[in-house]
């Protein structure tokens, strides 16, 4: 192997040098475009190369780009945790800001202890999260995360927190069917809280929308009003784990707007600063904050660049440009007709077993057999096979674990909020291209 000096995900693949990017579009240094279908991590909401967000990076370079948190506040990151107070479920939310959506996690997770702590509970230390999740890859996040494969290495490492049920209905993990289930996989929770003692949980946290650990899984309806309410009696904190969904993916401008449900903390990450700049926050409800201001009147967590202007402006004028170009209803509507479109598909190619989502995050499953659902073996690779083919192809999407414990094959289709019909249109016909030559390579697979 060539000796480099970047360490990249896989070392002794080729990764093409991207030059620049225009909207939907990325382009690399041979002048071949991709098509980003998956906004690289679900990341990119508004498209590459937007002009006023280059122009409010520079103003705020032009002013100051750096202060320490410990020293400094700044206007944008006031003006920031104002809009998001305001965007959220119900308001009254204070933002603890950091760089990436494992760092929000971990902070939410940090708070809520540290909530119980202040108020003399010092027994309520362990979070509960589901068996299908991903709450992001430091020690602490990968603790409270289902995601077999990123905790696998370092399981002696990871805080032993238990999991729960996922919602993941295409494949019941009690077996069940709604609505004659009464949502038992909300209950599981409470079944768990009722094994572990409630006196020893600090916090449950789960994605309205489980991205990457089960691809776009939509949980049914009345399942998080269950779980709040079910947190709620149990004097449990509610972490929603936003990274993902938030900031428009959906539909709305986060997730839980969908369910009614005003969690006591929020993680946001990736779409919050569209890519532009690192930025991520831990949203935290005011009675969440009351004893900590009440008590040390400190959090006792951060980082070197928390809440720094630079990434605050950008994040700012990433909302701003989302408002004026009404990008919420965007992903609604363009959200519905890529699902018309990928439900097409499916009913072109057998081994598509599901097609779901919410706004423009949506996911295709793939399976052996429809009746049975069993999943393609995984020496076959199927996941890896679609993305490469289609990456070949110039269109990019996104890998999921889908089924049990990772133990399936799925895609996240999950491009920028800003995409046309016409950019729909060849995405969908770029993929049925995958698909068919996919299928015809393994079309002599051992099913035994
Ligand atoms: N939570 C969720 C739901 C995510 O999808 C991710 C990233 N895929 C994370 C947390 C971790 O975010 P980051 O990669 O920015 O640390």
């Amino acid at each position: 192997m060539k000796r480099e000096h970047l360490i990249k995900p896989v070392l002794d693949h080729h990764y093409p040098t991207i030059q620049y990017g225009k909207g939907v579009y990325l382009y690399d240094d041979q002048g071949k475009a991709y098509l980003d279908a998956s906004s690289g991590a679900v990341t990119a909401g508004i498209g590459h190369g937007v002009q006023e967000i280059i122009d409010a990076m520079l103003e705020q370079a032009g002013k100051v780009s750096f202060v320490y948190r410990s020293q400094f506040t700044s206007e944008p990151a006031e003006r920031l945790a104002k809009k998001l107070s305001d965007l959220a479920p119900g308001g009254d939310y204070w933002s603890f800001f950091v760089n990436s959506g494992s760092e929000a996690t971990e902070t939410a997770m940090k708070i809520a202890i540290q909530h119980w702590q202040e108020k003399g509970r010092l027994g309520k230390n362990k979070v509960l999260s589901r068996r299908m999740s991903y709450h992001g890859i430091t020690m602490g996040a990968l603790s409270m995360s289902g995601h077999v494969l990123r905790r696998r290495r370092f399981i002696p490492l990871l805080e032993d927190f238990p999991v729960v049920a996922p919602p993941y209905c295409y494949r019941c993990p009690l077996n069940k069917t709604y609505p004659a289930c009464g949502l038992a996989c909300a209950d599981d929770l409470e079944t768990a809280i009722k094994r572990i003692g409630a006196e020893h949980i600090a916090a449950f946290i789960a994605e309205p929308v489980i991205g990457a650990a089960g691809g776009a899984v939509v949980p049914p309806e009345g399942y998080f009003k269950r779980i709040k309410e079910i947190c709620n009696r149990h004097e449990i904190l509610f972490i929603a784990d936003e990274v993902m969904t938030g900031i428009a993916r959906t539909g709305a401008m986060f997730a839980m707007q969908h369910s009614g449900v005003e969690p006591d903390l929020m993680a946001l990450g990736k779409g919050m600063s569209a890519g532009y700049t690192p930025m991520a926050a831990a949203l935290v409800k005011d009675h969440v904050m009351e004893p900590i201001l009440k008590g040390s009147k400190s959090i006792m967590s951060g980082h070197t660049y928390s809440a720094n202007p630079q990434s605050a402006a950008v994040s700012l004028a990433v909302l701003d440009y989302m408002e004026k170009h009404q990008l919420v209803e965007a992903a609604k509507v363009k959200g519905s007709y890529l699902l018309a479109r990928l439900e097409r598909l499916a009913e072109q190619f057998e081994p598509i077993g599901d097609v779901r989502g919410a706004g423009l995050l949506l996911a295709v499953e793939f399976v052996s057999d429809r009746i049975s659902k069993l999943p393609f073996p995984a020496g076959l690779g199927l996941t890896s096979r679609i993305i490469d083919k289609a990456f070949h192809k110039g269109l990019l999407v996104y890998p999921a674990a889908g089924g049990v414990d990772g133990a399936g094959d799925a895609v996240i289709v999950a491009p920028p909020l800003t995409i046309t019909e016409a950019e729909i249109d060849l995405l969908v016909q770029l993929l049925e291209e995958t698909v068919r030559e996919v299928l015809q390579e393994i079309s002599g697979f051992d099913r035994g």
